[in-house]
């Protein structure tokens, strides 16, 4: 009784192996300071937890507004940025026109599309990885997408994709997502076309700098698009603890998380550097909070050899076009020393 197209699917499989050194899911490194911690639970013993949360999460839109320098009323919440990727592939365009997806890229797009049953154009990204702006204007003379995701910067590859040639596609008439989950390391953005335009949002997500935990995602758009998407919005997609721990934090712990952007910013610097000076590797310039690079060795061998020495990164080589390579997130100063003394072992 189940859907046909269940069958082309496959659940996700994220990296769950146990290792020491957990470099693979582009989490911040560091956890919340004790005092922190102790005012949430404090806060969060006095939810009642037999109610519903705020349907609405005011109070969350509200310090989320002023994080981020908007007005509540161009928020939209979700429970992480996937379930907002989710929504707006249910409800951009119709189901059968399709969506493109420069790859390789972030999973989620491609996933969704697929839940949904709708066809995809996936268009590989340049040597560089940035995008192949001729191959896609090639393939919009026989069919032409309605939506596209852009990782901004692109997960896994670390760049920003150019700016010229994300609006080019986008004056093809088609409604662009920008997904900001990097933006705190990266610094470039669209949200003032989001704030403007019809058919550009952008997404963000607290869960890159130090939240991962308490599943939050942003929608950035303007009110007229909020006011339509919120309407395929479950009531009740932020729990009760998520909405009283964010506001808490970002009231209480903003030092605290531009502080540790700050460290994942110059460790990144520092990793890149040491990365290219291991013979043999090839590194990839990063805007965000990861780094990709190639070895000569299959990635698997690579991936397994570093889970021995107790290091956990996260092996991209089933992606197009990425053949060989490992992404590596920037962990606390000696988990990345642990990481590229482990790797220099396993290269020689
Ligand atoms: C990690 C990541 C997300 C997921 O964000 P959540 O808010 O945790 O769901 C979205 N987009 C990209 C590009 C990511 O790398």
């Amino acid at each position: 009784m189940l859907s046909l197209r269940l069958k082309s699917l496959k659940a996700y499989n994220t990296e769950t192996s146990k290792a020491k050194i957990k470099l693979s899911s582009n989490e911040l490194p560091y956890e919340l300071p004790d005092y922190l911690k102790t005012r949430i639970a404090q806060e969060i013993s006095k939810i009642p937890l037999n109610r519903y949360p705020d349907p609405l999460c005011a109070e969350l839109k509200e310090v989320l507004a002023d994080f981020f320098g908007i007005k509540e009323s161009n928020i939209l919440l979700g429970n992480g940025s996937d379930e907002l990727i989710y929504y707006i592939s249910t409800a951009v365009g119709e189901l059968n026109e399709a969506v493109l997806i420069p790859v390789p890229t972030f999973p989620m797009y491609e996933i969704i599309s697929r839940t949904l049953g709708r066809p995809r154009i996936e268009v590989l990204l340049k040597e560089d990885f940035d995008l192949d702006l001729e191959k896609i204007l090639e393939v919009f003379k026989e069919r032409k997408p309605i939506l596209a995701y852009f990782s901004f910067p692109n997960n896994p590859t670390g760049n920003l994709f150019s700016k010229e040639k994300i609006e080019r596609i986008r004056s093809e008439g088609l409604f662009a997502v920008l997904d900001e989950a990097y933006y705190h390391y990266s610094g470039n953005t669209f949200l003032k076309d989001a704030l403007e335009r019809e058919d550009t949002v952008v997404l963000r997500t607290l869960s890159k700098i130090g939240l991962a935990g308490l599943r939050i995602g942003i929608l950035i758009g303007k009110e007229e698009i909020i006011k339509e998407l919120d309407k395929i919005r479950l009531p009740f997609n932020i729990t009760y603890p998520s909405q009283v721990a964010a506001v808490l934090i970002l009231r209480e712990g903003r030092e605290f998380i531009e502080q540790s952007i700050k460290k994942v910013v110059s460790e990144r610097q520092r990793v890149y550097f040491e990365l290219q000076n291991i013979k043999g590797v090839e590194v990839f310039p990063s805007k965000a909070n990861f780094i990709l690079f190639r070895t000569p060795y299959p990635a698997s061998f690579v991936h397994e050899e570093l889970l021995k020495r107790g290091v956990l990164i996260r092996n991209m080589s089933y992606l197009p076009g990425l053949e060989r390579c490992l992404r590596v997130s920037i962990g606390k100063e000696e988990e990345n020393d642990a990481f590229l003394e482990a790797l220099s072992e396993v290269i020689k």
